[in-house]
C-alpha cells in the first residue's frame, strides 16, 4: 500500500485521504470563520469543557458528524495529560459512548462503526492505522509535552502491536495540527527534557515537539516514510484556522478523528 496523504477539505473539517481509504476515515476539524456560525463555538467538539446548555448542542453536533461520515457515534476521553491508553472492544465500546469522562489520553480499537477522537488546542494529536490489508485497528492519541515525556506515542504503538499482532513496519501515523516549532516558545527547563529538539531563537527557547514524537517513533521502528506530518500550526495557521490555547481558546477544541467503516 502506498502512503500518500492528501487533504480533502469539507465545510468544517478535512479528511486525510490516501490512508487506507477503503476501510478508514481520518480527519481533523478546524475553527469556523468569523461570523460563519453566528458564534465562534460552532465547531467545538469538547464535552468535558462544555457547560450547562451547551452540552446538549455539543452532543448532537458530535452525533451529526459521526452520522455524516457513516459512523454510529464518536468516542473521546477526558484527556488528562497521562500515558493511559484504553483498548475498546465490542464488549466495552458502549461504555465509552455513554461516559465521555473516562480519564485517559489514548484509545485503540478494532471495532467498526465508531469514530475515536482526540481533542486538541495546541497539543499533538496522533492517528495510528494499519498500512496492510487484512489487519484492522485504529488508534487515537493525545500528546502534549507531558504525554510525550511519558512516551505515550511509543506506548500506543506497542499496545497496538501486542493487541492486534500488527507489525511496526506496516503501521502508519498521522501527526495532526498542533503548535509548531514556529510558535512553541518554552521555558529553558524544557531543554533539559527535550534536548535534541529545543533551540534558541532571539534569546527565546522553542521546542519542536513534533520532531521529538516523529524521531522517537522512528527509533522505535515505525518507518519515517509512514509518518505524515500535517505541517499545520494550530497557533499561526490562517487557512484553515485552528483553536489554539496560546491564542486564547481555553474552552474550544479541534477534533481529530479516526474510525473503521462499517461493512
Ligand atoms: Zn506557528
Amino acid at each position: 500500500m502506498t502512503f500518500n496523504i492528501n487533504f480533502e477539505f469539507k465545510s468544517n473539517f478535512f479528511l486525510y485521504s490516501g490512508a487506507n481509504d477503503g476501510k478508514l476515515i481520518l480527519g481533523s476539524t478546524f475553527k469556523p470563520s468569523a461570523g460563519e456560525c453566528g458564534n465562534m463555538e460552532c465547531n467545538n467538539y469538547a464535552l468535558h469543557t462544555a457547560i450547562s446548555d451547551d452540552t446538549k448542542e455539543i452532543y448532537s453536533r458530535r452525533k451529526r458528524l459521526a452520522k455524516q461520515l457513516g459512523f454510529l457515534d464518536l468516542i473521546t476521553l477526558k484527556q488528562v495529560h497521562s500515558d493511559k491508553i484504553f483498548v475498546a472492544d465490542s464488549r466495552n465500546i458502549e461504555d465509552f459512548v455513554q461516559n465521555p469522562m473516562v480519564e485517559g489520553d489514548g484509545i485503540i480499537s478494532n471495532v467498526e462503526g465508531y469514530l475515536f477522537g482526540v481533542l486538541t488546542a495546541d497539543c499533538v494529536p496522533l492517528l495510528v492505522f494499519p498500512l496492510s490489508e487484512g489487519v484492522s485497528f485504529v488508534g487515537a492519541v493525545h500528546a502534549g509535552w507531558r504525554g510525550v515525556k511519558s512516551k505515550i506515542h511509543i506506548k500506543a504503538v506497542n499496545l497496538i502491536e501486542k493487541t492486534y499482532g500488527a507489525d511496526k513496519k506496516n503501521i502508519g501515523v498521522i501527526i495532526g495540527p498542533h503548535i509548531g516549532k514556529c510558535c512553541y516558545e518554552v521555558g529553558g527547563e524544557f531543554c533539559d527534557t527535550f534536548k535534541s529538539q529545543c533551540f534558541l531563537c532571539n534569546e527565546k527557547y522553542f521546542l519542536d515537539l513534533e520532531s521529538v514524537v516523529s524521531d522517537e517513533l522512528e527509533a522505535f521502528g515505525i518507518k519515517g516514510k509512514n509518518i505524515f506530518r500535517c505541517g499545520l500550526c494550530s497557533k499561526c495557521s490562517v487557512t484553515p484556522e485552528f483553536y489554539s490555547y496560546r491564542n486564547g481558546d481555553y474552552v474550544n477544541r479541534n477534533l481529530n478523528f479516526i474510525g473503521i467503516k462499517r461493512n
